[in-house]
């Protein structure tokens, strides 16, 4: 496994459309292995697969620590519910804000078997899901905060 450099907003990688996957190759496991040494080292709870440079329908989220979801085309099917809560991004490490997001998430993904699941997520999973899937359409969180707070005031 490897530690990938994480792209910062400016990038243009970021604001891409990723494309789907249609083979779960070698390549594929490889990243996603990459990707959760990359997530554990930046001690963050999601990253999508531009956020390494390579425009793909990948993603994974882990909120609880050692429940790692991997997502290969993921898809929101159902939402519900609303909140508004302080979010953050590895590839924006310097800004901070409310967002507004469903309160509850279903994503229908594919796993790296090449099996579909569904997951669903409340609170900070759900907000998870949303914001990871949002950067592969080149969605980054800042386009949707209400209001961006002062990162001292998070200490
Ligand atoms: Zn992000």
């Amino acid at each position: 496994m490897a530690i990938l450099n994480i792209v910062k907003e400016g990038d243009p990688v970021l604001r891409g459309k990723c494309r789907e996957v249609t083979e779960i190759t070698p390549r594929i496991l490889t990243l996603l292995d990459d990707m959760k040494e990359t997530l554990h080292k930046a001690d963050g709870c999601g990253l999508a697969a531009p956020q390494v440079g390579v425009r793909r329908r990948i993603c994974i989220v882990e909120v609880e620590k050692g429940e790692l979801i991997e997502m290969i085309n993921p898809e929101i099917i159902k939402k519900s519910g609303y909140q508004s809560e302080i979010e953050g991004c590895l590839s924006i490490p310097d800004k901070w804000g409310y967002t507004e997001r469903p309160m509850e998430v279903t994503v229908k993904a594919t796993d790296r078997n090449g099996k579909d699941f569904t997951v669903t997520g409340e609170g900070l999973k759900a907000r998870a899901f949303c914001h990871e899937i949002d950067h592969l359409d080149g969605v980054l969180f800042t386009d949707k905060v209400t209001e961006f707070i002062d990162p001292s005031e998070l200490e």
